[in-house]
């Protein structure tokens, strides 16, 4: 869409005859979308730019009182909702008037900056020219800039200001489009003859992200011969991601499970910024900060009691890497340098660095990578679903074959490592809180620590913040990630008791944990972090994903007898389903095929293999919920 949004610095500065110059001089299609007051802007604009019926569109809301439009509508008890405002189809240019300036309440959470972004116009800021504008207008700039809005110009109108003309442009780095003075008499011909001083901004040259992509670009977990081309993500809001060519899609996997609020939501982004303002990063060898200092502190308080130290890194699999070697050095230190087997889960992921592949070795995504991991000793893990009969079956057995491995290896277990209540990674594969309980209390029986590897996991994806919640176990370390920033930066923490900690203190640094990276415990990272936690009791976040449960728990139970699907199953805000196809497995060519058919209906799924699972952004509402099982249900039938 080509055109403008144009806002003011505040109300009255002369937007209405700016627009209608724009109108004008760009032969453009006009949209007021808020119309407060008795006085019409829209009239105005129409007289002086001469517009013809066709190339207007009328206000798509109209309050009585002259107010801010949230203001006006509790006035006449109305909430408004910008959703509902469209965009207007024109073959045009496009200049839509702004009521007001970029942060004029619109509903809750709603301000014109949002309509702005919704829109995605580029923006041109009406001001003053005289005294005062200086200060107005770098803050509106730099606040239409902190939500991400392309700001095209500003138009200075009144007596012009050389020297405040000279200071915009050069403190605010943008070109003045115009200095309008104000006309009298105000006419259709009086505004024609100052299109003469308007100049407006060359079109930035488009970015030619396929081609780059395509040239320079190397995707993780991709065949580039055969994929498809890429999705260009261009916006983020909520559930939903907008695309280049115009889609906007229901994130149903959360962008790989780090998403928790939603896209790009604004406080987050704010907490950022302020951060990037203040301390962008400082060595954490020598340094500590604020937001590293309270997350820790944050973080211990939500955990379960004895996890005492926080340990930084970049991602999930460092998280589970740091885990692994501070299990490893923790025997050693002891002086009970035997202790050096890992126990895993068959099926379990844990990341893809060296020691992660190690101790996932068995998820089925290394093939060839074998040569380069150290040995790791696989249990079975009793996989079950909503109806399994066999469960106990299952967990019985399993519990039995690690009592022996215990008895086989007494003395010899540095940890175990666990997904607790989710295998993800392999396939969404649920076990039952009791079986997590006892796998615990067998390891500490035997003397090895409990490792938790809850970045999927963790921060509510299950239904309580942590996994290990519902099992009732306090682990000796957690690996915490994907959740953590609430999917804006890469960070994780691997959490240890006290009792491990200690063990690495003494007097020499050969004791110490040599383990660290460059971004360790980044400012941002941690800023991200302490927002989404605020949000968990803003948004009553647990009780969404509650709600969400419900939804998975009736349309999963309403499809357990469906022909083509089995063993349902879900868990707080995650729920699966394997669908019968040609193949099994990962590359199974009915999740490609129900992934296609979802993107058709607007909405993001990522199947892995013939395991279908929903794990959105909590936001999510239970209706987008609804219509995601329908359009399974839906492709089931025509993919049959
Ligand atoms: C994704 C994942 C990892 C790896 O995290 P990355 O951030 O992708 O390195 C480790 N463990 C589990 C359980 C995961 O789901």
């Amino acid at each position: 869409m080509n055109g403008y949004f144009v806002t003011g610095t505040d109300t009255g500065v002369g937007k209405t005859v700016l627009s209608a110059l724009l109108c004008q001089a760009l032969n453009a299609h006009y949209f007021k979308p808020f119309q407060t007051g008795q006085d019409s802007d829209t009239d105005t604009v129409v007289r002086l730019a001469g517009l013809a019926p066709s190339r207007v569109t009328p206000p798509a809301v109209h309050l009585d009182a002259p107010l801010a439009p949230s203001q006006a509508a509790e006035k006449q008890a109305q909430t408004l909702d910008i959703a509902f405002i469209a965009l207007p189809h024109t073959d045009r240019p496009l200049i839509v008037e702004g009521a007001g300036g970029a942060l004029v309440p619109i509903a809750p959470g709603q301000d014109m900056a949002e309509l702005m972004i919704r829109f995605g116009l580029p923006v041109i800021v009406a001001a003053r020219s005289g005294l005062g504008t200086l200060n107005h207008t770098l803050l509106t700039l730099e606040a239409l800039r902190l939500r991400g809005l392309d700001v095209a110009g500003v138009a200075l109108i009144g007596e012009p200001n050389p020297e405040n003309r000279r200071d915009i442009e050069r403190l605010g780095k943008i070109p003045v489009i115009i200095e309008l003075p104000v006309l009298d008499p105000l006419t259709p011909e009086t505004l024609r003859a100052s299109q003469a001083s308007l100049t407006l901004p060359p079109k930035p040259e488009a970015a030619d992200v396929a081609g780059w992509d395509r040239a320079n670009v190397w995707h993780p977990f991709t065949q580039a011969r055969t994929a498809p081309a890429p999705l260009q993500a261009v916006r983020g809001r909520g559930s939903r991601l907008f695309t280049a060519d115009g889609l906007e899609i229901v994130d149903l996997v959360s962008s790989w499970w780090v998403n928790a609020h939603g896209h790009a939501h604004p406080d987050v982004a704010r907490a950022i910024a302020r951060q990037a303002s203040v301390l962008e990063q400082a060595l954490f060898a020598d340094f500590t900060h604020e937001p590293a200092a309270r997350l820790a502190h944050e973080l211990c308080a939500l955990l379960p009691g004895g996890l005492e130290r926080v340990f930084f890194s970049d991602n999930g699999s460092t998280a589970v890497e740091v885990a692994v070697k501070m299990a490893h050095q923790y025997w050693r230190n002891q002086g009970r340098p035997e202790r050096n087997r890992f126990a895993a889960f068959e099926g379990g992921y844990h990341g893809d660095t060296v020691g992660a592949m190690s101790v996932g070795l068995t998820s089925g995504f290394y093939k060839g990578f074998e040569p380069l991991t150290f040995g790791v000793d696989f249990l079975p893990y009793p996989a079950t679903w909503h109806g399994d009969e066999s469960v106990e079956e299952k967990e019985n057995r399993a519990l039995a074959v690690l009592t022996n491995y215990f008895t086989v290896h007494a003395g010899t277990v540095a940890g175990v490592v666990l997904e607790p209540l989710v295998q993800g990674a392999s396939g969404m594969r649920m076990a039952r809180p009791g079986f997590v309980a006892a796998v615990a209390e067998l390891t500490r029986r035997a003397g090895g620590l409990v490792i938790f590897d809850e970045v999927m996991t963790g921060f509510g994806r299950t239904g309580t913040m942590f996994a290990c919640e519902q099992a009732g176990v306090a682990p000796d370390i957690i690996c915490l990630a994907k959740g953590l920033t609430c999917g804006f930066l890469p960070m994780s923490v691997t959490v240890a008791t006290d009792a491990i900690y200690q063990a690495f203190l003494g007097e020499g640094f050969d004791r110490a944990l040599a383990h660290g990276h460059s971004f360790t415990a980044n400012p941002l990272g941690c800023a991200a972090a302490l927002a989404g936690l605020t949000l968990f009791q803003e948004e009553s976040t647990l009780s969404r994903i509650a709600a969400l449960e419900r939804v998975h728990k009736a349309r999963l139970t309403a499809l357990a007898d469906h022909p083509r699907l089995h063993m349902p199953r879900w868990r707080g805000s995650i729920g699966a389903v394997n669908v019968t196809g040609e193949s099994q497995g990962y590359e199974a060519q009915i999740g490609r095929r129900l992934q296609l058919y979802f993107r058709e209906r607007g909405f993001y799924a990522r199947p892995m293999g013939d395991v279908f699972y929903i794990l959105p952004p909590y936001c999510l509402t239970q209706d987008e919920l609804h219509r995601a099982y329908d359009v399974l249900e839906d492709g089931l039938r025509e993919l049959a």
